[in-house]
């Protein structure tokens, strides 16, 4: 069942989706080389928790942590763990916060310092295709509209994998509701989209081939060609005539450029294209 919620319910969800942001914005200060992503972990759990949300993400069918982090060839539920951050790393950070009521879900890929060209290309494009869909997002569409114009914009006009076992979703009360919203897909299939729904639009893209396997934890899901893999995520009302994310990648951004530690090249060309829209 899909649900169509309120402008009122929307509001509430904004604000999960902002404790969302701004818990990201909290790991854009911390991130550096030496630093590891269990102390990430265990800051965002506490950040969270002081202002008066819960995470998702901790115990959601047994996943042990607040934050999934996804180092370099791991395309995402990455567990924290003693690994220390090195220069040239790139770090998936997907962060869930219940508050409220209602779930806010959310994901950004940093650079540490000397990351590779083509990797912080793999970023901008990623980037830039949850916009893609965003767009897409508006009532009288479909869900198969929104995949589309992901798959078409990663994989077409740029040559990256599209990651097909995993998919965006409906979210709301639970933190995973109908409808799946998958980055590949036809223009006009899939369930009509209504103005209230509120998808997680999360594009996952690898910088070879779209294959992936999961490794023997059950979680951690890695590229099959050991290349890097990027993961970002805006949780997304749908509107009448484009989809509004209710999370929001600009206070991560200004906290990403504050910090010298941090590489934020990438986007600098990216930001005028996307909001030329
Ligand atoms: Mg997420
Ligand atoms: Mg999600």
């Amino acid at each position: 069942m899909i649900h169509i919620r309120s402008n009122a319910e929307i509001e509430i969800m904004r604000k999960s989706a902002l404790m969302v942001s701004a818990t990201h914005v909290e790991v854009a200060k911390m991130l550096r080389p030496g630093i590891t992503t269990l102390s990430l972990d265990k800051m965002a759990e506490a950040f969270i928790r002081d202002n008066g949300g819960v995470p998702s993400f901790k115990g959601y069918h047994g996943f042990p942590a607040s934050l999934c982090i996804s180092v370099n060839e791991v395309v995402v539920h990455g567990f924290p763990s003693d690994y220390e951050l090195k220069d040239g790393d790139i770090i998936s950070v997907d962060c869930g916060v219940y508050m409220n009521g209602y779930h806010g879900d959310s994901a950004y890929t940093f650079a540490i310092g000397n990351v590779k060209p083509e990797v912080l290309r793999l970023l901008d494009i990623t980037k830039q295709s949850v916009f893609k869909g965003v767009a897409q997002a508006h009532e009288n569409n479909r869900v198969g509209d929104i995949s589309y114009a992901v798959e078409y914009f990663t994989s077409k006009e740029n040559p990256y994998g599209v990651v097909r076992e995993l998919v965006g979703h409906g979210v709301g009360r639970q933190l995973h509701e109908d409808p799946q919203v998958p980055n590949f897909g036809r223009r006009g299939d899939g369930k009509r989209l209504k103005e209230g729904m509120v998808l997680a639009i999360e594009p996952m893209i690898n910088l070879g081939t779209k294959d992936v396997y999961t490794l023997k934890d059950g979680w951690t899901v890695v590229t099959k060609d050991g290349k890097p893999s990027a993961h970002y995520e805006h949780t997304t009302a749908v509107r009448k005539n484009r989809g509004e994310p209710l999370s929001t990648f600009e206070t991560i951004e200004a906290a990403e450029q504050a910090n010298p530690e941090l590489n934020s090249s990438y986007y600098a060309k990216a930001k005028p294209a996307v909001a030329a829209e």
